[in-house]
């Protein structure tokens, strides 16, 4: 297994934080740890970069990375908080020479040919993002090298891929994880888990849920992410928390 970094691009909600007009002591915290957008990873392993998800703060976190090169983009599901800022691999575009990889479920593409309906037509304009689709199922797949597999959760009726990448693995938007799919997690060195706030939530974990998957899986370190600004504060939700269990924060790296 190669070493492998990953950045923590976004760790907010749908709705990012602050949220437009809200007062609260989250959204107004001067702690930038408290600041998220919309969540994306950056993952870099075997010489390759990969992003999963591009929500809408796409253009503004691979900026604020640096990241210079991208070599598949791999999606968890539809919402638009995840796919919104597709358009913006354009940039990539221009600098590669080359069009970019995407890999996702086949309703999160039709969901893309639906929302960039311009990047998938036979003549299509100067200047449309270029990119190349992959369907893909719940079964492992390797992009350049790199084996992905995926981690089938629910979002409410919605199906979503988590991905395991060696000893880590991601899971955004899930309320529930059968016991076939949790197998797949264990031996997972660093787990990545999505929670939305401490008080029940149709389609999110809440934090006491998400520590239930943590104690099962038995990661050696779990982060949470997707945290809604009703979670708290950044600084005082962390000191809840077990030892090994960290609140992500936007700009997060990990090594593993
Ligand atoms: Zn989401
Ligand atoms: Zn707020
Ligand atoms: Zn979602």
């Amino acid at each position: 297994m190669h070493p492998m970094k990953v950045t923590f691009l976004g760790t907010g909600t749908s709705q990012g934080i602050p949220m437009i007009a809200c007062e609260c002591e989250v959204c107004q915290s001067t702690d930038s740890r408290d600041q998220r957008l919309r969540v994306s990873m950056h993952i870099e392993t075997n010489g390759k970069s990969f992003i999963i998800d591009t929500g809408p703060d796409f253009r503004q976190q691979v900026l604020r990375a640096g990241i210079k090169r991208v070599d598949a983009i791999i999606y968890t599901h539809e919402h638009k908080d995840h796919t919104a800022g597709m358009d913006d691999v354009r940039g990539f575009n221009y600098a590669q020479k080359s069009s970019i990889p995407l890999y996702a479920q086949k309703n999160v593409i039709e969901q893309l040919k639906r929302e960039f309906a311009y990047a998938f037509d036979e003549n299509k304009y100067p200047g449309v993002p270029e990119i190349e689709v992959h369907e893909i199922q719940n079964n492992s797949f390797t992009i350049q090298g790199v084996n992905f597999l995926p981690i089938l959760v629910k979002h409410y009726f919605l199906d979503v891929f988590g991905y395991r990448i060696g000893d880590f693995t991601y899971i955004t938007d899930a309320n529930a994880i059968s016991s076939n799919e949790v197998e797949k997690i264990k031996g997972s060195k660093i787990l990545v888990i999505n929670a939305l706030r401490k008080t029940s939530h149709v389609s999110h974990f809440t934090l006491e849920e998400a520590l239930e998957i943590i104690q099962t899986v038995q990661p050696e370190f779990a982060y949470i992410t997707h945290i809604s600004h009703q979670m708290g504060l950044q600084s005082e939700v962390q000191k809840e928390l077990p030892a090994n269990v960290f609140l992500a924060y936007d700009g997060l790296e990990i090594i593993i």
